[in-house]
């Protein structure tokens, strides 16, 4: 990839952010990671990340309220938030999309799949 564009991910399972972290890496991006809301809150002060893999079930703030509050930053506007959930109840895709998510990737994770489902995101959002 020419210029690796930034992934910064979301999650407070450390098995899932290594599986992320090594397929990512695998493409060629640049995977930031944090485990929790406040981390994710002050990476963002000082990281560009390209897109934002969001898992929802975070302790303390959900995922939900952190993409409405990453939203809010004018540095984020054009970057994509897209939730990584395993909530495949009926109205939790919809739920992303209220909180301001770009896009939703169902737990478990296809690994074949993700790679083209983030740059398909990164084309959208004109990141690549
Ligand atoms: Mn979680």
């Amino acid at each position: 990839m020419d210029n690796n564009p930034t992934i910064l991910y979301v999650e407070d399972n450390p098995e899932n952010r290594l599986l992320i972290r090594r397929i990512l890496q695998a493409e060629g991006y640049t995977v930031l990671e944090a485990s929790n809301a406040y981390q994710a809150i002050d990476l963002v002060k000082t990281e560009n990340p390209d897109l934002i893999l969001m898992d929802i079930n975070l302790p303390e703030m959900d995922g939900y309220t952190l993409t409405a509050r990453l939203k809010t930053m004018p540095k984020l506007s054009t970057v994509p938030i897209i939730a990584l959930t395993a909530n495949v109840m009926r109205g939790d895709r919809e739920r992303t999309l209220e909180a301001g998510c770009d896009g939703y990737i169902q737990k478990p994770v296809d690994v074949d799949a993700l790679p083209i489902q983030i740059i398909r995101f990164l084309k959208e959002a004109g990141h690549i």
